[in-house]
């Protein structure tokens, strides 16, 4: 598909993602988050739904924080595309970044255009990943042309808006970053685990999280036949992330990652048993304040 701005689309809007959502909020006023998960399955999705894909408001600003297979419908049911400021990548696993295409199909020739980009921060190694994606079908710089690309450093903390970001790389296939977001001049913070095997870190940089929302994907005992018992796990049972939970002692546990294909209460149990008190279950279109 070649980017096109016909003169078919001359009478349509033109925005800017600074000109209509902002919220009036000035620098003093409490601000909170508001998180809607806009998918929760996990690497194949769920009946009707979506890979990894949060929506994330604070003060007007739209964060959009991965944005895999089948978030873009998701993401417009809930929020006005052209008007999200941000994308954050935990990591480049394909669950969580493939819908960045048609989003950026959408940015560049859909019929809504805006003078600016989104600024997508990734992590370290996605411009030449995406490059390679895209590149197989000949529009190799497709994500470019539709974001601000930046690499982010998971060292450093990223300043956006009223929103503060910190990384903490935790154990996965491929590199990936637990995220942790807090409104400026407010203590509560969200905590999301990314994707991960059991870890310590995680237990550390949740610690107090009003709420932590965690992946619990893998199934647990017995192993599947093609699981080695040697090697680490790269998820999480909800076992697992009731007992991160319990130690990091947060306000709320949120698992999400878990296939519609299980049974979501004997997951809530599983996670439950270990955490000690009431577990939730992350839904599509389910909204959270923090
Ligand atoms: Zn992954
Ligand atoms: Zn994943």
């Amino acid at each position: 598909m070649t980017p096109r701005r016909a003169a078919c689309f001359d009478a349509r809007a033109r925005r800017t993602a600074t000109s209509s959502s902002r919220a009036a909020s000035t620098s003093e006023s409490p601000v909170s988050i508001r998180l809607t998960i806009l998918g929760k399955s996990p690497s194949w999705q769920d009946r009707d739904g979506a890979c990894s894909g949060y929506l994330v408001e604070v003060a007007g600003m739209a964060l959009l924080i991965d944005c895999g297979s089948g978030v873009f419908a998701k993401l417009r049911a809930h929020h006005d595309y052209s008007q999200v400021d941000a994308v954050i990548v935990t990591h480049l696993h394909a669950d969580h970044t493939l819908d960045l295409v048609p989003f950026a199909y959408a940015l560049t020739v859909g019929p809504v255009l805006r003078d600016d980009r989104p600024v997508l921060h990734a992590p370290p190694g996605a411009r030449a990943a995406w490059r390679r994606l895209c590149g197989a079908w000949g529009s190799e710089t497709l994500i470019e042309d539709a974001f601000e690309l930046r690499e982010y450093d998971p060292a450093a903390e990223l300043e956006l808006d009223r929103v503060r970001v910190r990384f903490q790389p935790v154990p996965h296939y491929v590199p990936t970053n637990a995220l942790e977001l807090r409104a400026q001049g407010e203590q509560g913070r969200l905590v999301f685990s990314s994707d991960c095997g059991p870890n310590e870190e995680l237990v550390d940089f949740a610690s107090g999280a009003e709420l932590l929302l965690i992946e619990a994907t893998r199934l647990g005992e017995p192993l599947r036949d093609d699981e080695d018992p040697d090697e680490p796990p790269g998820h999480l049972t909800a076992a697992d992330a009731g007992e991160i939970g319990r130690r990091a002692a947060v306000g709320r546990l949120v698992l999400t990652h878990y296939s519609d294909q299980l049974d979501p209460e004997h997951v809530r149990a599983q996670a439950q048993a270990v955490f000690g008190r009431p577990v939730e279950l992350a839904r599509e279109g389910e909204r959270y304040e923090i």
